[in-house]
């Protein structure tokens, strides 16, 4: 579902990816793992476009993206196809919860509310959170304000999720929940690329764990395979301080 060939990514002179090659296939777990500013984020950033790249191409369920943005077709089916769940969860604060989760089908899908609200109660019940449904952002802790932002991502029915550290900036008491319903999304199949510091949810979760290192891939494998015998010093040195 998601192909990328030989991508390269410039912040000026700075070189963050380099000639990053990645096939996700459906349904697939991916977790990225690797020190700050190794170009976690900026790569998965480029998958849905929310990051330009210089050289290569991806392509996210047949809609291709090109260098330097020269892609505005794709990339608006791209966006309405990719879920994107942050670090800060990105609530719109004047709007009840149920109402951060029925806009985007309502306005892009154009969903009427009636069918909007039918799907956003179902999610925020599947998120364990639909007695919130009616509170405002800011009444809630962060683990049900991210719960939301997953809800609020899968009303738009993605075909592939990426989330961006989910959960470090919440409270450790907080965490659980979070990766609880994440785990959940990953058991019913959809295809994932997580950015995430949780090493025991990556090792359990995962199919495949990719060490990025420079904006490049150093290593990849099952979680096994690169937890439990990494094959480069670079991995080595990285998982001896994080694990
Ligand atoms: P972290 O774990 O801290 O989130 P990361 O692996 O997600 O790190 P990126 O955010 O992808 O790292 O950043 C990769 C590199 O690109 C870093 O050197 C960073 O300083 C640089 N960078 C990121 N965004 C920008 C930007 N908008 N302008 C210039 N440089 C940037
Ligand atoms: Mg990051």
């Amino acid at each position: 579902i998601v192909h990328m060939d030989k991508v390269n990514k410039y912040f000026g002179s700075l070189h963050v990816l380099q000639d990053i090659d990645l096939e996700i296939t459906p349904g697939e777990v991916v977790v990225i793992i690797g020190a700050s500013g190794s170009g976690k984020s900026t790569l998965i950033r480029c998958v849905n476009g929310l990051e330009e790249f210089q050289n290569g191409h991806i392509e996210v369920d047949g809609n291709e993206l090109l260098p330097n943005g020269k892609s505005s077709k794709a990339l608006q089916t791209i966006r309405t196809e990719v879920g994107m769940v942050f670090q800060q969860f990105n609530l719109f604060p004047h709007l009840s919860v149920r109402d951060n989760v029925t806009l985007a089908p309502i306005k892009v899908r154009r969903l009427d509310r009636g069918r909007a609200t039918e799907i956003a109660n179902k999610l925020l019940e599947r998120v364990g959170i639909s007695d919130q449904a009616d509170k405002y952002p800011s009444q809630l802790s962060g683990g049900q304000q991210q719960r939301v932002a997953l809800a609020r991502a899968l009303a738009m029915e993605p075909r592939l999720m990426l989330f961006d550290e989910p959960t470090s900036a919440l409270d450790p008491e907080m965490i659980g929940e979070v990766l609880d319903a994440m785990r959940e999304l990953a058991n019913e199949g959809m295809t994932m690329m997580i950015v995430t510091h949780e090493m025991g949810f990556a090792r359990e979760v995962a199919d495949r764990v990719i060490y990025i290192h420079g904006g490049q891939i150093v290593e990849q494998g099952s979680p096994r395979e690169v937890f439990d015998n990494p094959q480069h010093e670079r991995t080595q040195n990285f998982l001896s301080r994080v694990l």
